[in-house]
């Protein structure tokens, strides 16, 4: 047998290539975590949002001797004002300071770093910080305050995603554990702390390493914010998990409501849909069934943006009176127990009927790609008249 095995070429690489893939698995399982790079960014971060300055020049240490640069940890100081407050930025800057003093009287010149690139300015401010925008997370942002304050919006692009998430001296991935970590420790914020969880995610960031982002967070620098932290994470990692039944049993309105078979879920919050809708994930995507199913609740006028699904989708109707339309076709219009196709890469919205809410199961495999969330629906398309009733 002994000698068979290696008269087989066949059969050996196959040997390899099984053992190869056995350790490969096994560094990625202990890779899943963050670097001693990223773990210092992570209290650096959280002290110089909350101001702990002795704590911050021990995490300094532990930085620069797990090898951060210096302008890699400026850097870190100079974004969290946006989120901290320059008050805060400033105090954390005049402790590094102090820090890198006393290392130089001790011998050690830690290594200056690459200095950001000039930025260009082929494009105006407000052009290329939308840009930026855009690319960290994932897809345009908008949202009703922005409209009432456009400042904000203005300010926010121009200033940090341009001024500030513009220079390269950071990659995105580390901007957002500095932010997650800062925003963990700044308090009132979890709106922000679960937006940048997932922009996290979307940038690279894995379940891994966000659950040993909070464990330091625990264990570093607060039991409580920790915590607090942790609660926000699981329920978006897990977000069937400790939800017990939420469906709510009454609108304000006197529009008419559909019987709910599933959990109604969380009301959803990013800037994909005009109207209020919520989702109970029912199946999060796993290596085994490749693909997501949740049940969205819209209430009466509610509607997702137009996009499309790369994968396609499925959709169940299994509550109220709903819409359904693809680009260039009419608006159908969807009851209980009507099941939709939508081809892939179509692009489509769905959505609640002007006075009745919707309930459907959304059928989504995302192996070939998430979704690609584009313009709202225009009231004229929302209210075209259904032909295909
Ligand atoms: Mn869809």
């Amino acid at each position: 047998m002994h000698l068979t095995l290696f008269k087989s070429p066949g059969l050996l690489i196959v040997v390899i290539i099984f053992s190869s893939s056995i350790a490969k698995a096994q560094l990625m399982k202990e890779n899943d975590g963050l670097t001693a790079k990223e773990e210092s960014i992570v209290t650096i971060a959280a002290f110089t949002a909350n101001g702990n300055q002795k704590n911050l020049s021990n995490s300094l240490y532990e930085g620069l001797n797990a090898g951060l640069t210096i302008s890699e940890i400026k850097e870190v100081m100079v974004q969290l004002y946006a989120y901290a407050g320059f008050p805060r930025s400033l105090n954390a800057l005049n402790t590094f300071m102090t820090v890198l003093r006393d290392r130089k009287q001790y011998g050690i010149n830690d290594a200056p770093g690459k200095a950001p690139s000039p930025l260009p300015m082929h494009k105006t401010k407000l052009e290329l910080g939308t840009e930026v925008q855009t690319k960290l997370v994932g897809a345009p942002v908008k949202g009703e305050v922005f409209e009432f304050s456009p400042a904000i919006d203005q300010f926010l692009k121009e200033h940090l995603f341009w001024d500030i998430f513009g220079r390269d001296n950071l990659d995105f991935k580390t901007r957002e554990i500095a932010t997650i970590s800062a925003l963990a420790c700044v308090g009132g914020v979890e709106n922000q702390l679960r937006s940048h969880f997932n922009v996290g995610m979307y940038n690279g960031l894995t379940k891994g390493q966000l659950n040993h982002l909070v464990s330091i967070i625990q264990k570093k620098v607060g039991q409580k914010e920790g915590d607090e932290a942790n609660a926000v994470l699981q329920k978006i990692l897990n977000p069937g998990g400790a939800i017990t039944n939420t469906t709510e049993k009454k609108y304000t309105g006197t529009t008419e409501m559909a019987e709910a078979i599933f959990p109604k879920g969380e009301k959803i919050t990013n800037n994909h849909f005009s109207g209020n809708a919520w989702l109970e994930t029912l199946v999060a995507d796993d290596n085994i069934y490749h693909t997501q199913v949740g049940n969205v609740t819209f209430e009466p006028g509610a509607r997702t943006n137009w996009h499309f699904h790369p994968g396609g989708q499925i959709l169940l109707a299994i509550g109220g009176t709903g819409y359904y339309q693809e680009k260039g076709s009419d608006k159908k219009i969807l009851r209980k127990g009507d099941v939709v196709k939508c081809p892939p890469n179509v692009a489509h919205w769905h959505g609640a009927s002007a006075d009745k809410e919707f309930i459907q199961i959304a059928i989504t495999p995302p192996d070939k790609g998430s979704t690609v969330w584009l313009e709202p629906v225009s009231d004229k398309d929302y209210n075209s008249i259904l032909k295909t009733p």
